[in-house]
């Protein structure tokens, strides 16, 4: 048998039934209509902010990287619970518009942006994180057309990555950011264009659980912030010291000790060189916010055997799941944290493995795990769904179509 990820601390059942915010996940499908559906607990998020606010010094504002959820509901409560939000795309800002989220708020990174987005950010008083220097006489020339003086941080490539991480953000070549060496030249040459320079952008790493890893590379990102303003000459109004807290996945992963890294943080906050001490300082964070928040429930739709192997085959799979499935930025596929969620708690009884329902062999959600007995009917629940599930995964693979969502 193959072991099953770690379902996050906190959820319950009621007879046997899972629960989300407060009723059991049948009375969620029954009110929405139908299944697969993503819930995303606003308890959770609320709760989670507030754990990362008590451990993390009162200096560090926090932002949210839309990408990891952009559902509309799920940002307009975190309009009201975070410092700031970081975007990757001209969509995303229409997003967060319509949300109500002023341009001021916002900040807006990304390898490839287009000149309508340049100036749609520009037109919004949004901070552009410079990804190169061509990208930087792009969005000054359209600052100049605009009669607008646009607001720009410059995203470094640091030279080092953030250890242990899921995804390496930093570190040797790199489609993100401006090289290092190359940062003071550049910020010298937006302050003699008159731009409003806003600071940096410095994200080494992603989906990281080790908090002593965690503490290093802030560390490493003031100190290259701090050697960057010294060559500059000029205090940066703003730091955005990336993300990196992960959540558990799979077996053997335990959550990141957030007292650790924020008792590090403290201390690096408290001899700060000269040069920073006014420097507004930030965090931006995706799945450490909404990951474990979220619930995708699909149906057993078949039950079959083959060769002796169990399937239980729902109506739901990797074109809402692409993360768990396997099939986006894993090596080897490990199981997510499954449950059958109407027998929730009942012993194991059999090895089985859970699939979607397109044709194809990747469509894993679990794979030879043990788990109760299920059958036509059950619901199945795929945990730390809150984050790169709906959006991060082909919907309109084989005519699927998107999942329902709800905030609850
Ligand atoms: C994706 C991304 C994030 C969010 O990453 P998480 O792992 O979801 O926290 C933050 N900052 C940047 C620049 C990103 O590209």
């Amino acid at each position: 048998m193959k072991p099953l990820g770690p379902i996050p601390a906190g959820f319950e059942a009621i007879d046997g039934v899972l629960v989300v915010a407060g009723r059991p996940v049948t009375h969620w499908v029954e009110e929405v209509g139908d299944t697969p559906l993503f819930l995303y607990s606003a308890e959770r998020i609320r709760a989670r902010i507030a754990q990362l606010r008590a451990a993390m010094p009162a200096r560090l504002a926090l932002h949210y990287a839309v990408k990891a959820n952009p559902f509309g509901p799920v940002l307009s409560l975190m309009h009201g619970l975070v410092d700031g939000f970081d975007i990757a795309s001209g969509g995303e800002l229409r997003e967060l518009l319509a949300c109500g989220v002023a341009g001021g708020e916002i900040s807006f990174a990304g390898p490839g942006k287009r000149d309508r987005e340049l100036e749609a950010a520009i037109v919004h008083g949004v901070t552009l994180n410079l990804e190169s220097e061509g990208e930087a006489t792009r969005a000054l020339a359209l600052g100049q057309k605009l009669g607008l003086r646009p607001r720009l941080a410059v995203r470094v490539n640091p030279d080092f990555d953030l250890k242990g991480s899921g995804m390496k953000m930093g570190g040797g070549a790199k489609p993100f950011g401006i090289d290092a060496e190359r940062v003071p030249a550049l910020v010298r040459r937006l302050l003699d264009a008159d731009a409003d320079w806003r600071g940096f952008h410095i994200f080494a790493g992603s989906q990281a659980l080790d908090a002593s890893a965690i503490a290093e590379t802030q560390g490493q990102t003031l100190d290259l912030a701090a050697r960057l303003a010294q060559e500059v000459g000029k205090a940066p109004p703003h730091c955005n010291l990336g993300g990196g807290l992960g959540i558990p996945y799979f077996g053997p992963d335990t959550p990141v000790d957030l007292e650790a890294v924020g008792g590090a943080l403290a201390q690096r906050f408290e001899r700060l060189p000269e040069i920073l001490q006014d420097t507004r300082f930030c965090m931006e964070l995706g799945r450490y916010l909404v990951g474990e928040a979220g619930v995708y429930l699909t149906r057993v739709l078949d039950r079959k055997t083959s060769h002796g192997e169990t399937f239980l085959v729902t109506d739901g799979g990797l074109h809402h799941q692409l993360a768990a499935s396997g099939n986006f930025g894993t090596v080897v596929r490990r199981n997510y944290p499954v449950a059958i969620a109407t027998r929730l708690g009942a012993p194991v009884e059999e090895e089985v493995s859970i699939v979607g329902c397109l044709c194809t062999p990747l469509d894993k959600l679990a794979e030879k795990a043990g788990f109760p007995r299920a059958d036509v009917g059950d619901l199945v629940a795929v945990f730390c769904a809150g984050a790169y599930g709906a959006s991060a995964s082909p919907a309109s693979f084989l005519g699927q179509g998107p999942a329902l969502e709800r905030l609850v």
